[in-house]
Order: structure tokens, then C-alpha cells, then sequence
């Protein structure tokens, strides 16, 4: 069945992936005309995903929205950066600053290569107006400098010992087969596949 999705996101680095692991689905992804999102003020992914799908419902209501937060975790510093990630190095980050500081933090942790996870959470808003939340993982651990130059933000220092590759390494159609946001979409496809 083909079914109407609005994105949450003003992240153009998402819609592309977002886009792209839903190809083979009978789905239109509509980027809702809404100039800023709510800042991001919850403790969780699911607060934050799902404030950003709540701000779209109000212009489109009666619609399928997706939020969508998403972060990295390394449990061996505490769960850091996580609902921090896109903020981790202050007010004017971005992902460069932000590898430099988590780098840095780890080497004063003594933390060498520590296992870590990315994390994806979908809010999916339904026409009645009720919620229901979509988690994707991806695991692999971080690496002492960064290598490859596809996807963003922490891709270069996230590595897939059964790759040996960093994810910023491997074609983007490989990430979008195995990534959170792979997981986390392509389960939420397949529940609208089957609610529309
Ligand atoms: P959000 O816009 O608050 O969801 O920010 C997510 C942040 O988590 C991004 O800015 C990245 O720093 C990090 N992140 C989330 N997903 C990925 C990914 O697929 N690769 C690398 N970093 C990611």
C-alpha cells in the first residue's frame, strides 16, 4: 500500500539518508513547510523525537508524521554524548568540533577504542492523533583519529570491526542498509504499509 510520510527534520544529511533507505518503499516523503523546530529540551530521544513530530502535527493534522532524534552512546563514558551529540562541543558546534572534543575526552578517560552504539528514535504520530515510538541500533566502537569522508557527524570515528572500516568509509548504500536509521524507518514502512 503507498502511504504519505512528513519528515520532521530539518537535518539535510537525514532526508538524503531517510530518503534513500525507503526507495523500495510505495512512499512519498513530504518535508513540511515549518520554519524552526522546537529547541531540543527532553532527557530522552523519545521526548525529543517525538516534540518535534508533535510541532508538525499542529500545521498538518489528520497525517502520518515522523520525528525523528537520534545520537551516539558509549557506555563505557557514562552514555556520552547521547541526547548531547549534535551539541556536544557547546553552542556553535559541528561535527568536526564535536569529534575533536569526544576524542580528547576519551583519551583523559583512558578509554581506548570503547565500545559504542548509534541510536535512532522514530515518533510516529498517527491521523487520530496517537503515538508510537520505532528504535533502531547499530554498534561498533570509536577509533583514536578519524578516516573516510562520507555520511556526517560521528561516521569517521565509528567503526564496524566486521567492516574494519569506519562508517564514514563505507559506500553510503551500504550504511543505509545496516544503519539505526535503516532499522529504526524500515520497521516503521512496514507497520504504515500495513495501518494505511
Ligand atoms: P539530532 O538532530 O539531535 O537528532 O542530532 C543527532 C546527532 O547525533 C547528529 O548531529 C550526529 O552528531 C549524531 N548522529 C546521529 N546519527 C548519526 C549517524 O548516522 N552518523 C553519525 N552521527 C550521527
Amino acid at each position: 500500500m503507498s502511504f504519505k510520510l512528513y519528515l520532521a527534520t530539518k537535518n539535510p544529511s537525514k532526508v538524503i539518508e531517510i530518503r534513500q533507505i525507503l526507495r523500495h518503499f510505495d512512499c512519498e516523503i513530504i518535508l513540511p513547510d515549518v520554519k524552526q523546530f522546537p529547541d531540543e529540551t527532553g532527557k530522552t530521544f523519545q521526548e525529543n523525537a517525538l516534540t518535534k513530530a508533535l510541532h508538525v502535527a499542529k500545521y498538518y493534522p489528520g497525517q502520518f508524521i515522523a520525528g525523528e532524534d537520534s545520537g551516539l552512546i558509549i557506555p563505557a563514558a557514562g552514555g556520552l554524548p547521547g541526547i548531547y551529540s549534535s551539541r556536544f562541543s557547546g553552542k556553535n558546534a559541528n561535527d568536526g568540533k564535536n569529534i575533536k572534543k569526544l576524542l580528547k575526552y576519551l583519551e583523559n578517560l583512558n578509554c581506548k577504542k570503547p565500545v559504542a552504539y548509534f541510536i535512532c528514535v522514530v515518533a510516529l504520530i498517527e491521523p487520530s492523533g496517537k503515538h508510537r515510538f520505532f528504535e533502531g541500533r547499530l554498534y561498533g566502537r570509536i577509533t583514536e583519529t578519524p578516516r573516510g569522508s562520507s555520511g556526517f557527524g560521528y561516521d569517521p570515528i565509528f567503526e564496524l570491526p566486521e567492516y574494519g572500516k569506519t562508517v564514514a568509509e563505507l559506500p553510503e548504500e551500504e550504511k543505509n542498509k545496516i544503519s539505526h536509521r535503516a532499522k529504526a524507518f524500515k520497521d516503521l514502512a512496514k507497520y504504515l504499509e500495513m495501518a494505511v
